[in-house]
């Protein structure tokens, strides 16, 4: 199932991570909500595919380790979300459809 297009209406921001805010619900290490504001990624969903990583222009994602999480044990982090430039690539690459941009 593909991330949610509307969990900031669904979903309560419980941590922040990297400067960009985390939306429960958060079990760690089974389960680890949605990572980002501008570009906000299904830790849930995400199987590490690296798709994204590779297709991103300007370096928004870093892998943050995630070890026994049940999809996978890394996650594409967009840690640099604020250099975003809202080309869309890495949602349209990602196998899973983990990836969700908000468009200024
Ligand atoms: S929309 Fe483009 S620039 Fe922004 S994170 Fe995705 S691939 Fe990178």
């Amino acid at each position: 199932m593909p991330i949610d297009p509307e969990f900031k209406s669904k979903r309560e921001q419980v941590d922040t991570h990297e400067g960009h805010p985390v939306w429960g619900p958060v079990n760690p290490p089974e389960q680890l909500g949605i990572h980002g504001n501008a570009v906000a990624v299904d830790f849930d969903i995400c199987i590490a595919d690296g798709a994204c990583i590779d297709a991103c222009p300007v370096g928004v994602f870093e892998w943050f380790e995630t070890p026994g999480h049940p999809a996978s044990d890394k996650k594409a982090d967009p840690t640099n979300e604020d250099q975003c430039i809202f080309c869309l690539a890495c949602e349209t690459v990602c196998p899973v459809e983990a990836i969700k941009v908000f468009v200024e």
